[in-house]
């Protein structure tokens, strides 16, 4: 049989991909790389030309076979995807420790990094430094009963944390809300209600049914006008895999995040760290736990005044002492009566071919790049799309597939992914290529698809990922685009970007009545833009919040007293929270983020990233946004240098300082 997926030639070609072909293709993959491996390490004197290089070469093509694979997964999901998918997983993961723990590959990297140093150059240097830390991290060098202790650590996480996310989702799953009469839904939205009629049908149940997912729990908390519906449903959602009256006992994660702590602590201090929050900055661009503790302080210091006093003007507002449960209904409220205005009322004027051709504008007025569709490219779907990105001389230098509307089997949110990195490795280029995948309302008749200002804001944010991505110059795949980018400095070229969203210039760019072709009158921009800072104090905290506890859980866990963890929850909102938290909140429970997720020890990222991109888009501000010196520094300094350099290199070179984190203060309207 031909595999498609094994076809290297240029683009995956997805209009043959199947099901079937999953596995044996990965399976394939992997053992050309173990017998390649092999081969590799018989040689007598390694240099970087005769393994690193390769090795880089391996890992691209893997990547290249499998990320069609996880792309489908997530776009055109179905059954027998799914199992392949999942089947392959386990296959990955084993490939991947026999890598990380390979003692031969480890030495000579070693050798290669020490006694031919001075041959390097300084990329070259930092592929050996990424790779021997990754090393490390992997457990390689352990004594044999640490390493198997390291490595039967690292499984029973992975099932935990698994589990974690599990409990959350069945107990969400299992709970329901059933009303019989319409008026006790008054304030959602239609389209909520009507959701919940049909659940009731699908049940075979009169009234109507709320469920716990998180668009139901957001539109209730916003919109309903019974006090007691909002309660019940804020209850229910923050006692999720949690004990109380609202689930089952059997979800509880109240031991799970114990264990789930411990066990990261053990595996921390096995491969020579003090706690997991330092291991955790082993790949980030924050220097230590004292750094980051003081960081979210020194923002804690600005925003939680700034909180207080709108938290304060909410309650004299709605004329009540607030509850949690109310915050988000009246903040909804307030927000009509300052700006008058409504995501729902701007959509008009986003019609999604008027935003793509002005974010392309912008990306052509700051980097002299320019788009073009294409429609030879073999596709998943009638509704994605695929553009070359052209250099000023009209070369193609990459390219991107965007998948833009929602549909059924394909996941929520927006992303950018890689289908291809960039590469030049022994005088052949490969173009990097790059997924965008967003989830709006697709075109209904001759109407296009409409787009909120939000939806807008997402669309430049994973295009910013996607520019990272596809500028990048660095020549090895380890190192290019997002790849190598520490986690708390990986969202500074998407967060960046959106700050472009948000300039009258480029509103009228991207608006245009789609009936009218009016763009956004200048009083609805006024409000728009007005929404922008609006109780970003309470915002600002709450990620605080996360932020502290995620962080101090994981750097001050003591075998003798575990994690302390309603202490420091205790602790942390003394400090810094402004909202009265009923004694049943458990949100720890639910935060699969930290522990399920990737943002373990790692939740501050997204405050530091937002002030690494604000500290930048203030120099574009200082000399015009589009100011052609800047951009090209910026590119030059740090959006095509991917991980090829340290970050707060990067930046200084770029910024003339370290980061500061008034830029932010003063976007987010807490400082003036
Ligand atoms: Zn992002």
């Amino acid at each position: 049989m031909e595999n498609p997926l094994l076809d290297l030639g240029w683009l995956p070609r997805f209009d043959t991909i199947d099901a079937a072909h999953v596995e044996p293709a990965l399976r394939q993959v992997l053992e050309e790389g173990r017998v390649e491996l092999k081969a590799l390490l018989a040689q007598p004197a390694p240099t970087f030309a005769l393994l690193v290089e390769p090795m880089e070469q391996m890992q691209h093509r893997l990547m290249r076979v499998w990320s069609p694979v996880s792309h489908l997964n997530a776009v055109a999901n179905s059954e027998a995807l799914r199992a392949a998918y999942n089947a392959c997983l386990p296959l990955l993961t084993e490939y991947s420790t026999e890598i990380g723990q390979n003692e031969d590959l480890n030495r000579n990297y070693r050798t290669i990094a020490g006694d031919l140093s001075a041959e390097l150059d300084a990329t070259q240097r930092r592929v050996l430094d990424h790779a021997l830390r990754d090393f490390r991290l992997a457990g390689v060098g352990l004594p044999e009963d640490r390493k198997i202790r390291y490595k039967a650590i690292m499984q029973e996480l992975a099932t935990l944390q698994a589990r974690f996310e599990e409990n959350v989702l069945d107990c969400m799953n299992a709970w329901s809300k059933t009303v019989d009469s319409v008026d006790a839904l008054a304030g959602l939205p239609a389209h909520v209600v009507e959701r919940a009629r049909a659940s009731a049908q699908a049940r075979g149940a009169d009234g109507w049914v709320l469920t716990l997912d998180q668009p139901t729990y957001i539109a209730v908390t916003t919109h309903a006008d019974d006090e007691a519906l909002r309660r019940e449903f804020y209850e229910a959602w923050q006692t999720r895999a949690a004990p109380g009256p609202q689930h089952d006992p059997r979800w509880d994660n109240t031991q799970l995040i114990e264990a789930i702590v411990r066990l990261r602590h053990e595996a921390a201090q096995l491969i020579g760290f003090d706690n997991f929050a330092a291991l955790s900055l082993a790949t980030k661009m924050a220097r230590s736990v004292e750094e980051v503790l003081a960081f979210l302080g020194e923002l804690a210091e600005h925003c939680v005044p700034v909180a207080r006093t709108e938290f304060a003007e909410l309650a004299a507002f709605a004329g009540q002492p607030l509850n949690a449960w109310d915050i988000a209904y009246f903040s909804e409220r307030l927000q009509q009566l300052r700006f008058r205005i409504a995501d729902e009322e701007l959509r008009p004027y986003f019609p999604l071919p008027k935003v793509l051709s002005g974010l392309f504008r912008v990306a052509e007025r700051l980097y002299g790049i320019h788009m073009r569709e294409r429609t030879d490219i073999p596709l998943w779907h009638p509704d994605a799309r695929y553009f070359d990105v052209l250099d000023s001389g009209a070369q193609a230098i990459g390219g991107f597939y965007l998948d833009a509307y929602a549909r059924p089997s394909k996941r929520n949110g927006a992303w950018m992914d890689e289908c291809m990195g960039h590469k030049r490795i022994g005088g052949t280029v490969t173009a990097p290529v790059a997924y965008l995948v967003c989830n709006f309302s697709p075109p209904i008749g001759g109407r296009p698809s409409l787009l909120t200002h939000d939806e807008v804001l997402t669309l430049f944010h994973e295009f910013g990922h996607g520019l990272h991505h596809l500028l990048t110059t660095v020549p090895y795949p380890s190192l290019a685009g997002i790849n190598g980018v520490p986690w708390d400095a990986v969202e500074l070229p998407s967060q960046f970007m959106e700050n472009y969203a948000w300039s009258p210039e480029v509103l009228s760019w991207i608006s245009a009545h789609y009936e009218t072709g009016d763009a956004l009158p200048d009083d609805k921009l006024r409000r728009l833009r007005g929404t922008r800072t609006f109780l970003a104090g309470l915002q600002a905290v709450r990620q605080l919040e996360f932020a502290l506890f995620d962080f101090r859980i994981h750097s001050e866990y003591d075998a003798a007293r575990g994690t302390r963890a309603a202490d420091i929850i205790a602790e942390v909102r003394a400090r810094v929270s402004v909202v009265p938290h009923p004694e049943f909140n458990r949100f720890a429970n639910s935060f699969t983020h930290i522990f399920s997720g990737g943002y373990a020890a790692g939740y501050y990222s997204y405050k530091w990233a937002e002030v690494l991109a604000a500290d930048v888009f203030a120099t574009f501000e200082e000399s015009g946004i589009f100011a052609s010196e800047v951009a090209r520094r910026f590119l030059g300094s740090i959006l095509s240098r991917g991980g090829s350099r340290d970050a707060l290199e990067a930046f200084v070179e770029f910024r003339g300082r370290k980061p500061d984190i008034r830029p932010l203060l003063r976007q987010s309207g807490i400082a003036a």
